[in-house]
């Protein structure tokens, strides 16, 4: 067997039963590992509809068949379950090292079902499982629990926790692993909670089964050759991170400040990677077998902590109102240490303080707490109220689109399916934001990476303020995404490789007789399954949209002055290309021809 050892790992947390099974290898093949797996054993054993946060939902946290190889960047894992944030889907890609090190204990997937009635933690250790009490653990801050962990199961030792934010059920919490790294989106963590499970150490022994160890070896050098050889992954990424992005995107005119009011920000370089780079870069932090290393490891006041993304410089930095790069690297800390999505906790803050400008949070409910655009002190001491539910936390907790409901503003927030978008205006890069409005998992980047073609010029230049084209971009960019993420790699290698190469990958290490087409065919597969799971789970294909001041009010100045998003030009000729209806829905025959039905 090969790429995968072919066993899941069934666990009931009320019971405490543990069962091996044998993951079926036809359908592994058809939905590659990963996200697609998850997704699909979701759908046979889900029901759609079910209450995110009930022992009913399951937690699937699910390998590629590349996770744990000798592939460049092959460490990462999946975790898919229904969102509580968003009703949709949710599935979380997370690197670091946690993905390899479960995938050497010699399983594909674990399947959490129901609830302890406890606090718990599992220790997995290749065939031993034990179910520990976490009681002790419990209300503890990730990096507390991951060293604390380590120390009691050894250094090598692998830990996955959830901070606070997940005990407390916050909708935008993650699950974090090696402190640092997150399945952060759509409110993962929170389900984690939900089940009472606060952490999981996993230590393993069994290699993967490697088809044609030569044909592994040559890949991976040509593979490795086009990463060194690419300008983003040879150069931008491993120099400044993603925090690269800060000043491109801004001076595209697609940055958004003061939760997307505007898209450009005169002051953007102060919280850029060039300057995280000359005033607080230590090291590199690269995940498991990356030759990219985008990772930041840096230094505040004499303390080290992981560095942030572009998208958290954004949404505490610039969406906020903030140019002060010390104290977003905090608040990016407390993030991780809370285990809170940076993306969602950044723009729902934004979002905040847009109804308080607008008076409609009265200064008497945020307690004399700042929440003004451009205060420094609003940011960190938020983060921490949104995690424990404290006060006014208690409804930043729940996302951006819910806290603007309940003060008659849902419209306030910038979000697709409840879920907060990243840190690209998409009136100034038209393909990106179809991508955001049809997203599965509702706004994502990393569903479709429209920034590559449209801005980076990846694999090929196009305008990034054109509509042809666009729907056939945003349809490719989501089918190979799937499969690069049910793969068990990296997105970041798409910059450097294309569909031939994660074929020829696949093929080296599983035997398989992938192609860069039969690639599409699968990522297309598993694009159908998940907006099925949606549609099953009550959210409408009416939710393919954007907010309202993303489609009406003009971009007010920067260099995509005059712009709105035109999504209406741009949805039916996605939906065609997809062979859904007109009204967003797949049809029998396309999901026949799909081997959907
Ligand atoms: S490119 Fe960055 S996120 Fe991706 S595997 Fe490497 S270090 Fe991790």
């Amino acid at each position: 067997m090969y790429g995968y050892h072919g066993k899941i790992l069934r666990i009931n947390l009320k019971t405490q039963e543990v069962k091996v099974e044998t993951l079926d290898l036809d359908t592994a093949k058809k939905f590659i590992g990963g996200r697609g797996l998850g997704t699909k054993f979701m759908m046979d054993e889900v029901d759609p509809k079910v209450d995110a946060l009930s022992p009913e939902n399951k937690l699937m946290v699910v390998t590629g068949p590349l996770t744990g190889t000798a592939t460049p960047t092959g460490g990462r894992y999946m975790v898919v379950t229904k969102s509580p944030l968003t009703g949709t889907i949710a599935s979380s890609n997370s690197g670091g090292f946690w993905g390899a090190e479960l995938k050497f204990c010699g399983y594909d997937m674990i399947i959490l079902e129901d609830k302890s009635e406890e606090p718990i933690y599992l220790n997995i250790v290749d065939d031993k499982i034990e179910f520990k009490s976490a009681k002790h653990l419990w209300g503890k801050l990730v990096g507390e629990v991951t060293d604390e962990l380590q120390e009691a199961h050894g250094a090598k030792a692998r830990v996955m926790t959830i901070g606070p934010a997940g005990e407390n059920l916050s909708l935008l919490a993650a699950i974090m692993n090696e402190k640092d790294r997150a399945a952060g989106r759509s409110g993962v963590g929170a389900v984690m909670g939900s089940k009472n499970l606060k952490a999981i150490v996993v230590k393993g022994s069994n290699k993967v089964g490697i088809h044609d160890p030569e044909a592994l070896k040559a890949v991976f050098k040509d593979s490795l050759k086009k990463i060194r050889e690419n300008g983003v992954t040879g150069e931008g990424l491993p120099t400044y991170g993603t925090a690269v992005l800060v000043n491109i995107i801004n001076e595209n005119g697609a940055y958004p400040v003061n939760n997307f009011q505007e898209s450009y920000d005169p002051e953007a370089d102060k919280i850029s990677g060039e300057s995280m780079k000359e005033d607080y870069l230590v090291r590199k932090n690269p995940c498991y077998r990356c030759p990219i290393a985008c990772g930041r490891w840096v230094e505040v006041d004499g303390k080290q902590m992981a560095g942030p993304e572009y998208e958290t410089l954004w949404a505490f930095g610039s969406d906020c109102g903030i140019r002060d790069l010390k104290e977003v690297l905090l608040a990016n800390d407390w993030c991780n240490e809370l285990g809170l999505d940076t993306i969602s906790a950044g723009t729902t803050l934004a979002a905040a303080m847009e109804l308080r400008e607008l008076d409609l949070v009265k200064a008497e409910e945020i307690e004399g707490q700042p929440l003004e655009f451009g205060n420094v002190n609003a940011i960190v001491e938020w983060t921490k109220k949104m995690a424990y539910r404290e006060g006014f936390g208690d409804k930043l907790a729940e996302g951006s689109y819910r806290l603007c409901d309940m003060y008659g503003r849902p419209d306030l927030s910038m979000s697709v399916k409840k879920q907060e978008l990243p840190a690209y205006d998409p009136r100034g890069i038209q393909g990106q934001g179809l991508q955001y409005a049809t997203s599965n998992r509702g706004g994502c980047h990393v569903r479709g990476y429209l920034i590559s073609p449209e801005i980076l010029g990846l694999p090929e230049k196009i305008d990034k303020n054109a509509l042809d084209g666009k729907a056939f971009w945003a349809k490719a960019f989501q089918d190979l995404t799937a499969s690069i993420d049910s793969a068990g790699l990296c997105l970041f290698t798409s910059f450097a490789l294309g569909a031939d190469d994660y074929a020829a990958l696949i093929n080296a290490v599983c035997g398989t007789d992938h192609t860069g087409d039969t690639i599409f065919a699968a990522g297309e597969r598993i694009w159908n399954i998940e907006k099925m799971f949606n549609l099953e789970s009550g959210v409408a294909p009416s939710e393919d949209k954007l907010p309202r001041r993303l489609l009406e009010d003009a971009i007010p100045d920067g260099p995509s002055k005059g712009q709105v998003h035109q999504l209406d030009k741009l949805l039916p000729e996605y939906y065609e290309l997809r062979g859904w209806t007109k009204g967003g829905i797949p049809t029998d025959e396309r999901l026949a021809e799909l081997g959907l039905k």
